[in-house]
């Protein structure tokens, strides 16, 4: 695990304070949050959100986890052009991130970035599983029909939090990973930027239905924009690690950041991922530049006007805000010199 990370979480066992909801009590998941904690103070509450949806921030909140049950919905469909099949949902089991990406929607989705787990992981696992069953007739009739060529069901954990940086409080790997095992022709997928594979490599086996999709990015843009997340390097190592055990690993190159020099910024960075991994192991590639709805837009340009790379985009036709067209097309001509199969997403 990345050295600063490490830092941190040791200062937030040391300094914690946990709310915990009266309903998570019960949760064996609860008890092991709270015994990573030893000397951190509990508060007991009525329901998260008289917490999490307040505008309550400050410095003593920073230094706080919230432990909920969630009682409505963990999995949503996911848009129709995202990813691999129109037949995908996301689902959630934790809400903000240790991490700090300038970009990231996190920043101004939620009134605080509090880390908030959710405890109820049989509750949300039934919820996946009645929606596996609820779709398999809807694959089976695309299959028939030759409409799609992937058949397999898609479930996105991490669109809410880096989800494998927070595994040694969450258990998230040892929960979930061999829960999908059960199912045919369903697949997760981890998107990380965190080097913590431990809890991986300390599974009884290699999954056939989770893929870890590393999220990679130029040093430099990493050191700028992506704060406390490892260092490409790690990211790397990682990456090969997991390949060398068999493990399915995708690479995401994403956001691509249309700062200055981008060009040859990204061309060294190519270099060193054609040199560094072993691109015939890799599962698929997939880049995707940044993009943000009008509405997201000006919020964060209202919350971050120092941030430089919004200053890097242009409102299209669509309102959405993204980098210009001709550096969509060199990144574009870019990825798929690196890997002619990078599935390139998020255009227009
Ligand atoms: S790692 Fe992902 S979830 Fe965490 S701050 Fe960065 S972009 Fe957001």
């Amino acid at each position: 695990m990345n050295a600063r990370v490490k830092i941190k979480i040791k200062f937030l066992l040391e300094t914690m304070i946990l709310y915990i909801e009266k309903q998570a009590l019960p949760y064996s998941q609860t008890q092991n949050i709270i015994n990573k904690f030893k000397n951190a103070t509990l508060i007991h509450i009525d329901n998260y959100k008289n917490i999490f949806d307040k505008n309550i921030w400050n410095h003593k909140l920073e230094k706080s986890i919230i432990i909920a049950k969630l009682n409505s919905s963990s999995v949503w469909k996911t848009p129709p052009w995202y990813w691999h099949t129109d037949n995908s949902y996301f689902f959630k089991t934790s809400i903000n991130c240790i991490f700090d990406c300038s970009y990231c929607f996190l920043k101004w989705a939620f009134k605080n970035s509090m880390m908030l787990f959710f405890i109820n992981y049989e509750d949300i696992k039934k919820e996946i599983k009645n929606t596996i069953i609820a779709s398999f007739p809807y694959v089976r009739e695309r299959i028939q029909d030759r409409v799609i060529k992937n058949n397999h069901l898609w479930f996105y954990s991490s669109d809410y939090s880096d989800i494998l940086s927070m595994n040694d409080l969450s258990n998230f790997s040892q929960e979930f990973i061999p829960f999908f095992e059960k199912f045919e022709n369903t697949m997760m997928e981890i998107r990380t930027k965190s080097d913590n594979i431990t809890p991986l490599l300390n599974l009884w086996f290699i999954p056939k239905n989770t893929e870890i999709a590393f999220s990679l990015n130029p040093q430099e843009l990493i050191e700028k924009y992506e704060s406390k997340t490892p260092n490409l390097e790690k990211r790397i190592k990682a990456v090969n690690t997991l390949l060398d055990k068999w493990f399915k690993v995708w690479l995401r190159f994403l956001p691509l950041l249309p700062v200055q020099n981008y060009k040859n910024i990204y061309k060294d960075f190519i270099e060193q991922i054609k040199t560094n991994i072993n691109l015939q192991k890799i599962h698929s590639t997939f880049a995707s530049w940044l993009l943000y709805t009008k509405k997201d837009y000006s919020t964060i340009l209202k919350k971050y006007p120092d941030l430089d790379i919004l200053y890097m985009l242009q409102k299209e036709d669509d309102d959405f805000y993204r980098e210009s067209r001709k550096v969509r097309n060199d990144f574009y001509k870019m990825f798929k010199e690196l890997d002619e199969n990078c599935m390139i997403c998020l255009d227009d």
